[in-house]
């Protein structure tokens, strides 16, 4: 264990995690330089479209100092605020953090949260300034300041990276390995107060193995792959007479089917060691089985290690299979999703129009985006969804209710709470005037600023059905990329919202059904069902499109008839090929139309919904 440092690379979306671990595996000789594209851990179709990083991901690396072979667990890390439930539990596999800052951006929101979750974790932080290869002498000047202060510790402790060129990389791999302590035994309480405070039971035997489980993926052939970091003991194939390995929470017993480490694919290995970071094979296929945040133990007579924090959802979306007869599909791919990304909760949802489905829950808009992505592309399934929303609170007849759906919103209520978000945006001064102009759009209250050298933290209260709208992009745009945001949700407060409806040829869309504040409601239904006329494909739409509040219609358009586009589209095409061409597509165009009068089974993709969702 002595020669073992688990650790973990955080730092604000953008400022080098991904590409910094690309210099890590190629330095240590984990990934060949042939095989190294960019953002190497970055492996989810999403993450390699996007440019962004969504899940943790660990490797194992082995480097030689002063003729000592280390092995060395990294977790990269995600840096968008609705990921940092992922960035909490890799902060409870490791010892150390390295905190990166770009020189040419300084300190951001989510270093600052970042820096304060590790330290809560009772992790070693190791800084470093990235990008040093194109950051002026004065940014990086400037950033080392910041960062120094921020860790209270010398400037010349700081060091000095660039994860493209590997400039002051060696030299960061030693200050881990010098700094970072190893891992210790979980009784022994080594990391962070909650380990600390943890007791040996008197139940408790001294030779129980015993990992937590921090993160989790289906596999067809293997089942439930359960990530592990081994606190205490070893874990490793079991024999015929061997008794199983026992998940505490749920009390289900399992033999390995294979047990290894990351390269970063997985890898068998005989065993996973006291400290390490690796991968069990469970075998186990019933995902309610394994809970991320769970123990695994040799013997039952264990205590569980302290798992994690349930992440709270804010953001509520509706999900119905494209084809009915997916349901089943559907029920199975969001249970396989939550294996990999458990801060999704969902449960079983009806709807008259749309059939059987599933309410989901999660943690920001981004995090919605990206999963109803990933149900489409890993699982190759085609969802129906409602408008992301959050919960009300509503004071009815019969009491106060948590509204999660807004079809099921009331038409008459005694009073509506909603979901209040604390932001804290940091901005240089010259575009605090612009940061504060996006209130009269978003409603910003208790707006407090506080210097930050040179720049200004401004603290408000926004509500958080604006801040899912645009806020984030209009923030870019204000301050030219200059502002940085993070933040949490504080509770509910009073609020004054109608629902609105949309009707499309007479059809109610349950999925556009929205909660909005009565001051904005003309205007936003005004605006919705133009919007809808330039999103929704036009080919499937002849008729009216409305908007509606307690049964009265606020606003209206109309989408021409497609058989005079395609028949302007037919004289000026010649050819026969093309003409059958219009003619398939014609009566595809009428098939869907049918469907949609049917079942006013509307598709709407996420993107159309960002669409609406702008300010
Ligand atoms: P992450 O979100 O923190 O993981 O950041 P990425 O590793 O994805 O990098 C974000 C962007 O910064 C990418 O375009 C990288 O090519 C670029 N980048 C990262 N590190 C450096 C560096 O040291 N120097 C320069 N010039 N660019 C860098
Ligand atoms: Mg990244």
């Amino acid at each position: 264990m002595q020669n073992i440092r688990n650790f973990v690379i955080i730092a604000h979306i953008d400022h080098g995690k991904s590409t910094l671990a690309d210099r890590l595996l190629e330095f240590t000789g984990t990934v060949p330089t042939r095989s190294l594209r960019p953002q190497y851990l970055d492996q989810l179709e999403s993450e390699r479209e996007r440019g962004i990083t969504i899940k943790m991901a660990p490797v194992r690396m082995t480097y030689p100092l002063k003729a000592i072979s280390y092995q060395l667990n990294l977790i990269d890390t995600p840096g968008h605020s609705d990921f940092g439930y992922e960035v909490s539990r890799a902060l409870m596999a490791v010892e150390g953090a390295i905190l990166l800052v770009d020189a040419t951006q300084g300190i951001q929101a989510q270093t600052l949260a970042n820096f304060e979750q590790a330290k809560k974790s009772g992790l070693t932080i190791i800084g470093a300034v990235n990008k040093v290869d194109v950051a002026p002498e004065e940014l990086v000047k400037q950033s080392t300041l910041e960062l120094a202060s921020l860790l209270e510790i010398e400037e010349s402790e700081v060091l000095k990276v660039s994860g493209k060129t590997g400039l002051g990389v060696s030299e960061l791999l030693q200050r881990v390995i010098e700094k970072v302590p190893p891992p210790s035994p979980a009784a022994a309480g080594p990391k962070g107060q909650a380990l600390q405070s943890r007791k040996v039971g008197h139940s408790e035997l001294s030779n129980v193995s015993k990992a937590l489980i921090f993160d989790s993926k289906y596999d067809d052939h293997k089942g439930i792959m359960a990530f592990i970091r081994v606190f205490n003991g070893e874990f490793m194939m079991l024999g015929k007479d061997d008794s199983p390995y026992i998940l505490l929470a749920t009390g289900e017993k399992f033999k390995p089917k294979e047990v290894g480490i990351f390269t970063p694919q997985f890898k068998a290995v005989e065993k996973l060691s006291e400290g390490e970071i690796g991968y069990i094979a469970t075998g186990i296929k019933d995902p309610d089985k394994l809970k991320i945040g769970d123990t695994i133990a040799s013997s039952e007579k264990s205590e569980l290690l302290p798992g994690f924090k349930e992440p709270k959802p804010v953001v509520f979306v509706s999900f119905y299979p494209s084809e009915s007869d997916e349901y089943e599909n559907l029920k199975t791919a969001f249970a396989r999703l939550r294996l990999n990304d458990s801060s999704i909760q969902y449960e079983s949802d009806t709807s008259e129009v749309l059939g059987r489905g599933f309410k989901a829950g999660f943690l920001g808009r981004l995090h919605f985006e990206i999963a109803a992505e990933r149900l489409e592309k890993e699982f190759n399934i085609e969802t129906v969804h409602s408008f992301p929303s959050v919960a009300y609170n509503v004071q009815t007849k019969s009491g106060w209710e948590i509204i999660k759906n807004p079809k099921d919103f009331p038409s008459e209520y005694f009073g509506v709470e909603e979901p209040i978000a604390r932001i804290e945006i940091l901005v240089p001064g010259d575009y605090l005037g612009g940061t504060l102009q996006l209130s009269q759009n978003f409603r910003l209250r208790d707006i407090e600023t506080k210097n930050f050298g040179s720049r200004i933290i401004v603290i408000a209260k926004i509500s958080l059905s604006d801040l899912i709208q645009d806020f984030d992009d209009q923030l870019k745009s204000v301050t030219q990329g200059y502002a940085s945001l993070n933040y949490e949700i504080i509770g509910y407060e009073k609020a004054d919202v109608k629902k609105i409806e949309i009707f499309v040829a007479s059809h109610l869309i349950p999925g556009l059904t929205r909660i909005m504040p009565r001051e904005d409601i003309e205007r936003e239904g005004r605006k919705m069902v133009e919007r809808l006329k330039d999103l929704l494909p036009k080919e499937q739409f002849t008729q009216a499109l409305q908007a509606s509040v307690d049964g009265k219609i606020i606003a209206r358009e109309t989408i021409p008839a497609m058989h005079k586009l395609l028949g302007s589209f037919g004289k000026t095409g010649g050819d026969r090929t093309r003409k059958m061409k219009l003619w398939k597509k014609q009566q595809k165009g009428k098939k869907k139309l049918k469907e949609i009068a049917e079942k006013s089974q509307v598709k709407i993709p996420a993107s159309v919904f960002k669409e609406l969702l702008k300010k």
